[in-house]
């Protein structure tokens, strides 16, 4: 029994023993709270998507002592229940977590309930009297459901189970505490997440976009007067120390004064509201003084009242651009061998000009000039020495008009000289013009040095001058042309200026030039051959010359024709096809030629000149079967006088294929003994000139004796040409000549009557 106030031994033992029970009960609880904390920390580090549901649904079975338990985390409409399905009969495959979730939601109320489920076979679980479930739910911090848990103990038969106690469910509804803060941190976190790599994306893109368009940009806050540029902006101004980001409108101070009016009319526009933003080209300095031209594009942002707060864009770099546009306009304009302005800047500034002097009634003048023999030095040499040479003499162009004069380099070798201001006279514009002129013919006499040695090329002027006002450009420069063509007929290294009668001649010969191109394809051009003989009246060759006889008009002798030829480049048809006629006509003749009788062909000097001619003349001799030893190839001083080396080598060439060479019309051109000396020629041609004066002028028969006493000694063949009467001949024998050709021999006739010639000779001999 128990005296006074104190508990008894029995009531103490009993205090004792609910004291250890509440004590295992705490201890209990505070180690499974100590579990449950652990367990959330986890889940809290683990990074990526948590399985909630499961990792919680094991909880309530590890941790709280129970038989089972399921966990929904419903804004998700997941579920889970380990392990522990047949406790619940749940099927997991077809389970439909979210469905029975929300019906328990639905039956246990709102906020955080935890109930005991009387009939969990009307949420579809296992049946009421296998399981005793004990439900909690839990809000998240917004108040909206995110947890449903349940625990149950089980047994086999009905009733034979333990209950899940009170201080089980006080667990429960801590562990759906925990579900829940989970759910809100996580979907919080995802939500940082989602934000911050939305942010990241968009500030990446951002930055790429800055750094892809390579643009400068700046944002001006106009209220503050604060000024932001970006890195770029700095980099594009040169100011890498990022110096330039000082106050306000500080960047106006960088535009170039002539562009500074525009742009501040443009921005005071867009300020004002009447333009939304500005656009435009200006050059902004930078830091080491020089101008970048750049675009710059800029929006201004207003407030609520219209005012305008921002005024932010980018600059972005024009000079590639300018620099493109730069190489664009010098392809078009300028000449990339000389730099001289070519024929389309040419054609603008002479139609300038022109319009100028209608006005001022002054008169306009242009010289056109071309190289004597450039043609022969790019055949011979290639294009580099060409190229060379060229240059020089544009810069001696340069050197000898006046400042205000135009260069310009038309195409090859042609140049045109526009002159300013050369008078209100076309007598003083002439004057001028020609004075010029001779000038330039002056410096442009001196020799060239070039890589190839020392060349000289002297030049040919035309000059046309005019006052009509009605006159184009293209006029003038065909004026200019004609003249040109002219000077170089006058024998090169002269001036002409054009005149009207110039233009009647022009215009003959290119007409002769389309009819003769016809004539050929109509076969109207045929080859007569005209004999050789030596002093015994034996025949030893037979020179072929061409003929044009057309079927409606007179015969057109190869001294109108071939001149012209020769400038249209046709001649090297011409050519080709005499080379062919003349072997074939050899093959034909060939029983009844005496020994080494041969032919001679006449080449012009485009035509020996030309670069594939050993090829041709080889390729047909060899298609014909005609040898070398059969051919003679007459040239003249006018195709050596240039390429004296690059002729040799040429003719050195060909005559190891047998062919031999005779020096035509000795005596009109150059007659430099020196050519006799240095080139392999076997024959020299006293022109027929020298021949018909011979017996009237002293001077005449002292260069054709002179002529035999040197070939003599140089042992070379001297055949004199145009013998017409029988006292040349005796004259010329009587010097000690030994071959002859000319109508005493023999007319220039057609093969069948060469045949009978030849047949002829064959029977005096
Ligand atoms: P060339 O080479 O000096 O030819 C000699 C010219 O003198 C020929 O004139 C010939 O008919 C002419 N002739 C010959 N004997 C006499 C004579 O006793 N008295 C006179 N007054 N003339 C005589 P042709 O046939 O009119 O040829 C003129 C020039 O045309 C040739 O002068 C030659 O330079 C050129 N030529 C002719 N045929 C050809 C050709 O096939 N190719 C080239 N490149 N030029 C040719
Ligand atoms: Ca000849
Ligand atoms: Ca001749």
């Amino acid at each position: 029994m128990t005296g006074g106030g104190g508990p008894g031994p029995a009531e103490y033992n009993l205090l004792q023993q609910q004291l250890v029970a509440v004590r295992a009960r705490l201890d209990r609880q505070v180690a499974q709270l100590i579990r449950l904390n652990e367990l959330s920390d986890d889940l809290l580090h683990r990074t990526g998507e948590v399985p909630v549901a499961e990792v919680f649904s094991e909880a309530i079975v590890d941790v709280l002592d129970v038989a089972a338990g399921i966990v929904w985390v419903l804004p998700r409409g997941e579920g889970a229940c380990p392990g522990h399905f047949q406790v619940f009969g749940v099927d997991p495959a077809s389970a439909d977590w979210s469905q029975v979730g929300a019906a328990l939601v639905d039956w246990l109320g709102s906020g955080r309930t935890t109930r005991r489920l009387e009939d969990p076979g009307l949420f579809g679980l296992a049946d009421a009297g296998l399981v005793d479930p004990l439900v909690c739910r839990s809000v998240s911090r917004d108040g909206t459901t995110v947890a449903v848990v349940l625990a149950a103990n089980t047994s086999t038969t009905a009733g034979n189970y333990e209950p899940v106690g009170e201080e089980t469910g006080e667990m429960l509804a801590i562990l759906a505490d925990k579900v829940a803060a989970h759910i809100d941190n996580d979907s919080a976190q995802q939500l940082i997440r989602s934000q911050l790599s939305q942010l990241g994306e968009s500030e990446e893109r951002l930055g790429l976009v800055l750094r892809g368009t390579n643009d400068g940009w700046w944002d001006w806050d106009l209220d503050a007067g604060t000024c932001f540029v970006s890195e770029r902006w700095n980099q594009m101004l040169g100011h890498l120390d990022g110096s330039a980001q000082v106050q306000d409108h500080f960047w106006l101070d960088l535009v170039h004064p002539t562009d500074l009016e525009a742009f501040e009319w443009s921005l005071t526009s867009a300020l004002q509201g009447s333009a939304e933003g500005v656009e435009g080209e200006v050059r902004l300095q930078r830091a080491d003084g020089d101008y970048l031209p750049v675009l710059v594009r800029g929006s201004i942002s207003r407030d609520a009242d219209g005012t305008a707060v921002r005024f932010a864009g980018s600059i972005l770099d024009l000079s590639e651009r300018k620099r493109h546009e730069a190489d664009v306009h010098r392809l078009a304009f300028y000449d990339p061998l000389t730099d001289l302005p070519n024929r389309r800047l040419l054609l603008d500034r002479l139609h300038q000009e022109l319009v100028t002097n209608r006005r001022t009634g002054q008169t306009s003048a242009l010289l056109m000039l071309d190289l004597d023999r450039f043609k022969t030095l790019n055949d011979t040499h290639g294009h580099a020495p060409g190229d060379e040479l060229l240059r020089s003499a544009a810069r001696r162009l340069l050197g000898a008009v006046r400042a205000s004069d135009t260069v310009a380099r038309l195409s090859g070798d042609e140049f045109v000289v526009l002159l300013a201001d050369v008078g209100l006279t076309a007598a003083a514009a002439t004057e001028m013009a020609e004075k010029l002129a001779r000038d330039v013919l002056e410096v442009m006499d001196e020799p060239y040095e070039i890589s190839v040695g020392t060349v000289h090329h002297s030049a040919s002027i035309g000059v046309a001058v005019t006052t009509d006002p009605g006159v184009d450009g293209d006029t003038l420069l065909k004026q200019a042309d004609v003249a040109l063509y002219e000077a170089k007929g006058g024998g090169r290294n002269t001036v002409r200026l054009f005149q009207e009668e110039m233009q009647q001649r022009v215009d003959d010969r290119s007409e002769l030039d389309t009819r003769l191109h016809a004539a050929f394809d109509r076969g109207e051009l045929a080859v007569v051959y005209q004999p050789q003989v030596d002093a015994a009246g034996r025949l030893f060759g037979a020179e072929a010359l061409m003929r044009w006889f057309p079927v409606d008009g007179q015969p057109v002798g190869p001294d109108e024709f071939i001149p012209v030829a020769e400038e249209s480049g046709f001649i090297h048809v011409l050519g080709a096809w005499l080379i062919e006629t003349v072997c074939r006509q050899i093959v034909e003749w060939r029983p009844y030629l005496p020994p080494g009788f041969r032919v001679a062909v006449n080449l012009s000097a485009p035509e020996f000149l030309h670069p594939d001619l050993p090829e041709r003349i080889l390729e047909t001799l060899q298609r014909t079967g005609v040898t070398g030893e059969e051919l003679r190839l007459e040239i003249t001083e006018a195709t050596v006088v240039t390429e004296l080396e690059f002729v040799a080598a040429r003719m050195d060439m060909l005559r190891a294929h047998g062919i031999e060479f005779s020096l035509d019309d000795f005596g009109t051109g150059y007659s430099s003994l020196n050519y006799l000396r240095r080139l392999p020629v076997s024959e020299v041609k006293i022109d027929k000139s020298y021949v018909s004066r011979f017996l009237r002028d002293h001077h005449d028969e002292a260069i054709v004796r002179a002529v035999l006493t040197l070939c003599r000694t140089l042992n070379l063949r001297v055949v004199a040409e145009g013998v017409e009467q029988e006292d040349q001949l005796a004259a010329l024998t009587a010097e000690g000549c030994e071959f002859f050709q000319g109508y005493l021999f023999g007319r220039p006739q057609p093969p069948a009557g060469a045949e009978v010639l030849v047949t002829a000779a064959r029977a005096a001999r």
